[in-house]
């Protein structure tokens, strides 16, 4: 009593996780629940399937178009990201996972991009061009968590290196549509795009941004103001309720085209014009990274599921000046887009999924309806029969014909009536009982769980 006491009176603090001596020699202590760090997310049963379904519509997209998968580390030395997505992008300012391992600073991956574009000049795969890859898995920023913006969320993304005409940025495009068209949601999705142009026509546009910014300073949040000396644009991107009045008057970049640019952005509406890809060009749409230049794009959904800001499922760009700024010898165009996986899972249809019901193996006493459990091991019978019951699976199995175990605990006399509950909570849709009698004449009752009849079968009758 006085312990309970005690312990309601300290001052509430984090109780490590013990270890099991620990907790034996001391048997009062209850261990914490183990919990999940904030903005991650676990993730099984349907929403699993859900993942598997879109990854799998991906690659067959990937695949369709020839991509290749590549798969690149989780880590990267910090520089990868530290020296292209920009010093003053959020991701990089305030959202990097990083720490320091002996003397290397390392990160864990908050995109996809660098790190490929990392792995092409490792592998000397830039005087091997052109190149066309597709990856998906885990990134990791540090935001702060909402419906659909998570801290560990997964992408899948393509990369196309060395092809620098808009046709490649119209094919990017086109099979964007395509992967989100094949994921059935109850949704549509629009098309926004925008020209950064190149660097010259951006240069131009970031003198007038700044003028304007500054004349409206005193009503964009502080972030923004830090942000109008070092890099304009990167307000452009903010998602601060505060600077959007502002952001929405800002000139727009059209107007400082260069001829070149202006050719190139006609030549993309153009292409998706012609493909009958609906899109909207949205001339303050930059994209919250610091390497894209012209061809930038994003595929909102409409879906109120996903929140206001999180709306974004697929969103891209070119970005030609990456591979060098990495340490590339030569200048390689690049384009590529990431879709979220978690956004697409949450507004994808449940029934998309179709699970392939099971056939359950069921070891009974008789058909007095009486469960046989294992009993003792060195003693009893009965692990032959449940050894019988395992062989069947095994049988089913190597017949492709998916297949639950029922294992019954050692003391179980529940009914059949009881563990033939359980089976159909397993969705199957048919039991195998196996007792003694089936066993002696090498047979099997097979009974119609939906139907609910059941015949006496041989074993070979069933896998044929
Ligand atoms: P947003 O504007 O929503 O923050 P972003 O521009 O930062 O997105 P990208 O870096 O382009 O996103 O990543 C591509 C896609 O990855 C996004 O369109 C989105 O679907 C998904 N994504 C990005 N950040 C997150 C996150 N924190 N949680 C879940 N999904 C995310
Ligand atoms: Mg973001």
């Amino acid at each position: 009593m006085y312990l309970r006491f005690m312990l309601r009176s300290l001052p509430q603090q984090r109780i490590p996780i013990r270890t099991i001596s620990q907790v034996a020699g001391n048997p009062i202590n209850r261990i914490e629940p183990a919990r999940s760090v904030r903005g991650t997310h676990d993730r099984f049963g349907i929403e699993n399937e859900k993942f598997t379904h879109i990854q799998k519509i991906g690659t067959s997209i990937a695949k369709l178009y020839c991509f290749e998968q590549i798969s690149t580390p989780i880590l990267e030395f910090s520089q990868v990201f530290e020296r292209t997505l920009g010093s003053e992008s959020d991701i990089v300012g305030k959202e990097l996972y990083s720490f320091i391992d002996h003397d290397d600073k390392l990160t864990l991956r908050p995109e996809g991009t660098a790190g490929i574009v990392r792995a092409l000049i490792s592998n000397n795969m830039d005087r091997d061009l052109p190149k066309r890859f597709y990856y998906h898995g885990p990134m990791f920023r540090r935001e702060r968590p909402q419906k659909g913006r998570l801290r560990q969320f997964e992408q899948f993304g393509i990369e196309m290196f060395g092809y620098e005409n808009p046709t490649s940025d119209i094919e990017i495009i086109e099979m964007a549509w395509a992967f989100l068209n094949k994921i059935d949601t109850d949704t549509s999705f629009e098309l926004e795009i925008n020209s950064l142009a190149d660097v010259e026509s951006r240069a131009h546009y970031r003198e007038v941004v700044k003028d304007y910014l500054s004349q409206n300073a005193s009503r964009l949040s502080s972030d923004s103001v830090k942000r109008i000396s070092t890099n304009p644009l990167r307000v452009l991107d903010s998602k601060n309720p505060e600077d959007i009045p502002i952001i929405q008057n800002c000139p727009s970049i059209t107007e400082f085209y260069n001829t070149i640019s202006a050719e190139r952005f006609n030549a993309v509406c153009q292409g998706l014009q012609k493909l009958e890809i609906p899109y909207k060009i949205n001339p303050r749409l930059v994209r919250g990274l610091d390497y894209y230049e012209d061809t930038v794009f994003e595929f909102k959904c409409t879906d109120s599921r996903l929140g206001a800001s999180q709306g974004t499922v697929l969103a891209g760009g070119r970005y030609d000046n990456l591979v060098q700024l990495m340490g590339g010898k030569e200048k390689v165009p690049g384009i590529g887009w990431a879709a979220g996986l978690n956004r697409l899972a949450a507004i994808l249809r449940d029934d998309i999924v179709v699970r392939e019901r099971p056939i359950a193996v069921v070891i009974i006493q008789d058909r007095d309806k009486v469960i046989l459990s294992a009993g003792n091991y060195s003693t009893s019978n009965n692990m032959m029969f449940y050894c019988y019951g395992l062989k069947i699976s095994k049988v089913l199995r190597s017949h492709n014909i998916k297949t639950i175990f029922f294992h019954i605990p050692n003391a179980n006399h529940s009914s059949l009536k009881t563990i033939l509950a359980n089976v159909v909570k397993t969705n199957a849709s048919h039991a195998i009982l196996v007792g003694e009698k089936e066993i002696m004449n090498d047979k099997v009752i097979l009974k119609d769980l939906d139907l609910r009849i059941q015949n006496e079968y041989k074993l070979e009758d069933i896998t044929n």
